[in-house]
């Protein structure tokens, strides 16, 4: 027998969600993260969540940590300049918290609901277990630990997943995010806005915080010597002399069928590559991924959670179509795009979660649907 049902590699969204789903069934599951503060390390991200976070942590698991509710976004053809369209959603789009806050608020409330969380950096894992082949992980010092399950939620640079022999993920965005602390020309308390096209495949943000902008872009990896340069100029351009923190890293994208689930070891959040590859949102998906991932440990049904995954390569797949289509209209017809109400309304419905985007894509025409397929395949995110 071990002494553990479950240790969780990493104590963000994705792992607090994972010992929350367990901890409340009952099983003895330990947190382990290389911060010694329970989640509250600083951490490079944009910090926007939407209502897709509800799916698996109740409301009060993070109200604390939330700083605004965002129910105005404003589009833009091109950074800074030129056509821009505002449109208002009845449903919150994004809620904004500073990343220290929410972490710490998700994985309290893990460990209020009967988890453990240990300090300490994973430098191994091994399946020599108890003689059952079950993983074991060692810490930084010498300290093993071993469990029934491992969850790998330790992040993009995944050790764990480095360990097992998986690759990375071949599609990754590079983003660069600028903390802009400093006098704005205008109130952005409930507006975001967004640059869809900023260059080939990536976006331009502004999130609205309690005391500063972040402001931010993401693209492929091959622009990422530019992105930095890129990302400075449009924060300059939003908040002039400031004081600014530019940090960045990239987010890898789920290739459909990277290995979720081996040796059990179920592998979620970043380190799964669970993004949605429309709006490079982590958040959210890395903890239903983490949920997903501890009902198939509580039904010992480890194909329950392949079947999850399945159903998300769709999701995302639909998702990368619904992007990419974005990206074209916004290149050819700009003024189009931007005015279509009806079209910016799904969009709000979609990152509510009131709507997937498999629902919105069986709503397209074949011919369109043949386009997405053409575009999907040749785009580089
Ligand atoms: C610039 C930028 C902006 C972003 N903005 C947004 C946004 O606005 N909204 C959004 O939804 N997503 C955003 N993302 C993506 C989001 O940050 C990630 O998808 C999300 O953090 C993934 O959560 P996770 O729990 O899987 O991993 P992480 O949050 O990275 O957590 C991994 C944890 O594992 C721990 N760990 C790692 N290695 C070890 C080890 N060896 N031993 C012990 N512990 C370990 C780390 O300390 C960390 O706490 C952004 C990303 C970037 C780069």
């Amino acid at each position: 027998m071990t002494a553990h049902d479950v240790i969780v590699v990493g104590g963000g969204p994705s792992g607090s969600a994972a010992a929350y789903h367990l901890a409340r069934e009952g099983a003895r599951v330990r947190v382990v993260d290389s911060s010694d503060v329970l989640g509250g390390r600083y951490k490079t991200c944009g910090g926007g969540f939407t209502e897709k976070l509800w799916w698996t942590f109740p409301k009060s698991a993070f109200a604390t940590a939330e700083e605004n509710t965002v129910t105005n976004l404003r589009i833009r053809a091109k950074p800074n300049k030129g056509l821009s369209a505002t449109h208002h959603s009845d449903v919150p789009i994004a809620h904004m918290s500073m990343r220290s806050d929410l972490d710490r608020s998700l994985l309290g409330f893990a460990v209020d609901h009967g988890a453990e969380f240990q300090p300490g950096k994973v430098e191994r894992i091994s399946f020599d277990g108890n003689g059952n082949g079950c993983p074991s992980v060692t810490l930084q010092g010498g300290e093993k630990l071993t469990a029934d399950y491992l969850v790998a939620a330790d992040g993009a640079y995944s050790l764990v997943t480095r360990t097992m022999g998986l690759p990375r993920h071949r599609r990754q965005v590079v983003a660069v995010e600028d903390e802009a602390y400093g006098p704005t020309e205008e109130n952005w308390s409930n507006t975001i806005e967004i640059v869809p096209s900023a260059s080939p495949m990536g976006y331009f943000w502004v999130f609205p915080k309690a005391d500063h902008l972040s402001t931010g872009f993401g693209g492929t990896a091959k622009a990422a010597s530019r992105i930095k340069k890129w990302a400075r100029d449009y924060s300059e351009s939003h908040v002039d002399k400031a004081d600014h923190h530019f940090s960045g890293h990239y987010i890898p994208l789920r290739d459909p069928g990277y290995p979720t689930y081996r040796d059990r070891v179920f592998i979620v959040g970043d380190a799964g590559g669970f993004v949605d590859p429309s709006t490079a949102e982590g958040i959210s998906w890395g903890a239903l991924s983490g949920k997903s991932a501890a009902e198939s440990i509580v039904a010992s049904d480890p194909a329950q959670f392949g079947t999850w995954v399945e159903w998300v390569d769709k999701e995302f797949y639909a998702a990368r179509a619904f992007r990419n289509l974005l990206v074209l209209r916004v290149k050819l017809r700009p003024r189009q795009i931007l005015t279509d109400a009806g079209f910016w309304q799904t969009f709000f419905k979609i990152v509510s979660g009131r709507m997937t985007y498999q629902e919105w894509f069986s709503t397209l025409s074949r011919p369109t649907r043949s386009l997405v397929w053409t575009v999907n395949r040749f785009a580089p995110l």
